[in-house]
């Protein structure tokens, strides 16, 4: 299956895109992941991304495109993926949809994880406390929602004028939202 996961930040998307993956058998791929971990690796992609993340601004298009067009090049992807995190913009839809034609592997599913901004913020100030993400100050949180809001509207338009787009509920307990998800997948649990 290959597969997209939008939501706001603290939605439980990396949760769920875990728990996915395991259960659909796909690699989870995570551009805010694969940045921090060149974040951490001090690589020059790395430094670049950082500028942007540390703002909770978007890191360009192209540098996001050509890294996401690379790593489902990769083997492990050619059977099916679940992306968290990619596309956030049209440009990245449409960038990926490209690639994807040209592979002729069209995404199965769009999913949106729904979510009360209130809430989660607060869940995202809880984890600051105990991950520590540089990126999880109060200032830089708002500002996160505040980008999100912006592309989602579009993310949301583009998926669905392809019949793709499926939205679930995100609040409530962890197996109660990947209940949901795989529901809306139409993949039986366990
Ligand atoms: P969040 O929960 O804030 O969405 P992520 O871990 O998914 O956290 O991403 C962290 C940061 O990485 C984003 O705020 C952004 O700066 C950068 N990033 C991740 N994915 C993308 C993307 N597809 N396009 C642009 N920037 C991205």
């Amino acid at each position: 299956m290959r597969l997209i996961l939008f939501g706001p930040p603290g939605a439980g998307k990396g949760t769920q895109a875990a728990r996915l993956a395991v259960r659909l058998d796909v690699p989870a791929i995570s551009t805010g992941e694969i940045f921090r971990g060149e974040v951490s690796r001090g690589t020059e992609l790395g430094t670049l991304a950082k500028s942007y993340m540390d703002a909770g601004k978007y890191v360009p298009d192209e540098v996001v495109n050509g890294m996401v067009a690379g790593r489902l090049a990769e083997p492990d992807a050619k059977a099916g993926f679940l992306l968290d995190g990619y596309p956030r913009t049209s440009a990245q839809a449409q960038a990926l949809q490209d690639v994807l034609a040209e592979a002729s592997t069209p995404l199965d599913a769009v999913v949106e994880i729904t979510a009360d901004t209130e809430a989660v913020v607060q869940r995202l100030l809880k984890r600051a406390g105990i991950e520590g993400r540089a990126d999880d100050t109060e200032p830089v949180i708002r500002k996160r929602m505040e980008v999100y809001a912006e592309s989602a509207n579009a993310l949301r338009d583009f998926y669905a004028a392809r019949g793709l787009l499926r939205q679930v509920d995100g609040m409530g307990e962890i197996d109660t939202v990947t209940g949901r998800l795989l529901a809306a997948l139409g993949v039986a649990e366990g």
